[in-house]
């Protein structure tokens, strides 16, 4: 049994969020972001809902704006990254701890 579970007598909520990772198309730093899609989409006026959010890396500081859409359900239908591109997690991971260059 878990810290949470014994704390609370249940199970630790679900963690729902939807995790994009991108790559700074000016300094190829990698960075990601969470979105809660329970509070953090705006409606759309044509149905479904949408966000956009700015997003910084660490090595050029240039500002990063993630685009993303969804359905009715919350379900992700497109993204984008504008100054970025997205990318898998493997790279993510593969990349994150690289020593910044100086
Ligand atoms: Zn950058």
């Amino acid at each position: 049994m878990g810290f949470l579970e014994r704390l609370f007598g249940k199970k630790a909520p679900e963690d729902t969020g939807i995790y994009f990772f991108v790559r700074c198309v000016h300094c190829q730093r990698v960075l990601h972001t969470r979105l809660d899609p329970q509070n953090q989409l705006s409606p759309r006026d044509e149905g479904g809902y949408e966000v956009h959010k700015e997003l910084m890396d660490d090595r050029c500081f240039r500002r990063l704006t993630l685009h993303a859409t969804f359905d009715a359900q919350r379900t992700i239908l497109s993204a984008f990254v504008d100054g970025g591109t997205l990318i898998d997690r493997e790279s993510w991971e593969a990349e994150k701890d690289l020593p910044r260059r100086s």
